[in-house]
This record gives structure tokens, sequence and C-alpha cells, in this order.
């Protein structure tokens, strides 16, 4: 059967869970050596390798999720570039880009960036897609068509991405409505300066209709270089006024890392504490915040994972745009997205909770059925790339073999 078989294969050792602990063969970047089988699509078997054993030449990853991406303006960049690379142009392109945008568009973009997703080793991708009073109101179906269209090989789920103020308008609430059915996710931007207590009301507002309709909310939220966790500090109170159990995601929460150390690390426990997941967006961020045009600066603003990760905050690395006015790189590669983020954050990659927020968290976070482990019963749905060690891995001569459900993709 074709999707069936067996590899023996380096995988990280917090990514899968195997019986016969004590015999594992660890190196000392943490790769075990593990003989993998899979049968019907679903794993059956792994087994430790012992160190008589040759040592493996491929690494296996379970398949990526994306946390955070915009699907419906990825590639626009060559129409709409942004060449002061900062975030006022970013917006001012991006709503010039509005103009000229049909619904055919965002579909080509749309499958483009899947295509190449799935082909890149991604499994299940979150998209915010730009929302806004005149747009023609036929791309939420034809999205929620290829969603159903791509779900055999890639869960997608969608976010509309709109000022704050459009979720006390008639289309905002009927939008809500709708996703009450397709499972959508409310969104918005809270970014300084504001008006707090306007700002206040809006969030209020998006609230309450979320808790309405039992649907979740991604925002974009604090990506800036002014007024500290402002955005976040005023979502808190809000929380707390209306008691909200609303499932939220706080996407950048770049600029929190100006503030004092144990500020931080309370402000942490409070998100932790409302049950707030974070999705830290690194890319977007050192490329856009801050940026001078006269001097190199390394004060450029990231989520602070590993504080937020000490307040026991449940945090995802996403990619975020990919060659559109706010990021003109990328190409829906997981690896491009880790080789580039990884040494950025001075994370290691041979520890667990660094791959905790590649892997694990970002699949808590689209509440999928596989938290991304590999173990007996779990798909077979894998990355296998050739290679010994992490250099191999944040190398530009990859080469990976993509498994769906036991089947070789590419
Ligand atoms: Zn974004």
């Amino acid at each position: 059967m074709s999707n069936s078989g067996t590899a023996e294969v380096l995988i990280p050792r917090s990514l899968f869970l195997i019986e016969d602990f004590n015999n594992l063969n660890i190196d000392i970047e943490d790769l075990c050596s593990v003989s993998v089988t899979w049968e019907d699509g679903i794993v059956s078997e792994l087994q430790p390798l012992t160190s008589r054993d040759t040592k493996p030449k491929n690494i296996l990853f379970p398949r990526f999720v994306e946390a955070h991406s915009h699907i419906d303006k990825s590639f626009t960049w060559e129409e709409f570039p942004n060449l002061r690379s900062n975030y006022d142009g970013a917006l001012s392109v991006n709503l010039k880009e509005h103009k000229t945008r049909t619904t055919k568009k965002v579909l080509q973009r749309a499958e483009k960036s899947l295509n190449l997703a799935i082909k890149n080793g991604y499994r299940a991708i979150r998209s915010h897609i730009d929302t806004y009073q005149d747009q023609g109101d036929d791309v939420w179906k034809e999205l929620f068509t290829l969603q159903k269209k791509y779900s055999s090989k890639l869960q997608l789920q969608f976010v509309a991405l709109s000022p704050l103020e459009f979720w006390q308008t008639e289309n905002g609430i009927n939008l809500a409505k709708n996703f009450s059915i397709n499972k959508g996710i409310l969104g918005g931007v809270v970014v300084p300066p504001f008006e707090k207590k306007k700002v206040s009301k809006l969030l209020s507002t998006m609230l309450l209709l979320a808790e309405k309709y039992k649907l979740e909310i991604d925002l974009h939220i604090d990506e800036s270089i002014t007024a500290p966790g402002a955005g976040v500090k005023v979502l808190l109170e809000v929380i707390d006024k209306l008691k909200s159990q609303v499932p939220i995601t706080c996407s950048h929460l770049s600029s929190i890392l100006y503030l004092e150390e144990n500020k931080i690390l309370d402000l942490g426990k409070k998100i932790a504490d409302k049950n707030i997941k974070v999705v830290a967006l690194p890319l977007t961020n050192f490329w856009l915040l801050n940026n001078e045009s006269k001097i190199t600066s390394l004060k450029r603003p990231v989520a602070p994972i590993k504080q937020l990760h000490k307040s026991l905050v449940d945090v995802s690395i996403g990619s975020d745009n990919v060659q559109d006015p706010w990021y003109p790189f990328g190409d829906f590669d997981p690896f491009y997205m880790m080789s580039c983020s990884i040494p950025m954050l001075q994370l290691n990659p041979w520890e667990r909770i660094t791959l905790s927020s590649i892997f694990l968290a970002p699949s808590r976070l689209l509440n999928l059925s596989w938290d991304g482990i590999i173990k007996k019963g779990c798909p077979a749905d894998f990355v296998i790339l050739n290679g010994e060690r992490w250099a191999d891995v944040f190398s530009s001569n990859l080469k990976r073999k993509v498994y769906i459900k036991g089947d070789l993709y590419c």
C-alpha cells in the first residue's frame, strides 16, 4: 500500500513519544535515532535505534502549523511595493491595494500561497483576511469554498482583519453571524496612538459580539515602538470588566519588550491568567519597526518569548506576511521562517520550549485534533529532510520529502 512505509530517522526528542524510552540513542543536539513505521496513513510503530546502528541521514519533523499569515495579500509586493520598508508606508500601500482588490485576485493569491505551503510542509494555516466596509460580499463565500477544497491536505482557518469599528456595523454583525456557522474568527488592529476610552468601548463591543456567537478573537496588537503594552493593557481591563471568557489571541505584542523586566513578567502572568495566547512575529517586526534609513538599530521590538514563557504564556512563532507591502520576502516555507527567527530570537533549536513554540503551541492555537507529537496512532504527516544536525536544517540547500497521511506528496 502506498500510504504505508518505514523510515530510519532522527527526530528532536521533544517531538515524539516512545514506549522504549530507556534505550534511546540521543545526540548532543537532542536528535534521537528512531525507526518509524506507518500503515494506512497512521504511525503504527516507533522503535529506538541503538548506538550500534548507523546514524540516520534524515531528520523527521511533523508537518508544520502556521499560526499567522495573510494569504489574501501575499505576492502583491511587485505591484504594491513599500520601498521605504516602514509601518506607515506598508499601511498606505495596503490601502491602495484594496482599491484594486477583487475576489478573483484574492483567490488567486490564496491558492498560490496554499499550494506552496503544502509543498513546503504545512498541514494547517491561520490566515487573516483584510475586511472592510465596501468589500464585495462574495469573498467570504469563496474563501469558505476554498477551505473545503483544500481540507484533505491542509486545514485553513480565517480571521476577518478589520478596523475595530467594523464590528459595531450591520455588516460586521452579519459577518459574525456567518462565522458562527463557518467557524471564522473576529480580528482587528489595536496599535497606538489611540484614544483609550474609544478603544475600550470598541473592544467591549467586539468581545460581546464574539461571546454572542461563540467566536474567538485574534488581534494585531501593540505592533509598535511607542506606548509599550498600551493595547494589551486596555484589552485586559475590558476582559476584567466584562468577565469575558472569549478565547483571545494577541498577535505581535511587540512593544511590551520595552517595558521593565518585572513589568513584562507581571503582564505575562495576567495574560496567562486570562488564557490569552500570543503569536510572536519576528520577521515583519524586525523588518518594519524602527526601520531607519540612516542608522542601523538593533532596537527592534518583538514579543519577548522567553519572559512570556517564564510567565507560562502559550507562545507560537508565526511567519506573517509573504511578499507584500509589509514584508517583501518569504514563500510559505517553514524552514525559511525557522532559519530567520531562531538566530534572531536567540532560541536554541535543541530545547523543548523552542520547538513547542514552532510545532505544539500553533497546533493548540488552531485547536487541531493532532497536537503535532509523533506517536503511535498519529497521522503519518511528516517532513523528512536530508540531514544529520541542526546546521543541515538551517541550510539553503534543503532536500525534503513531504508525507501526507502516509503518502509521499512531493
Ligand atoms: Zn499579521
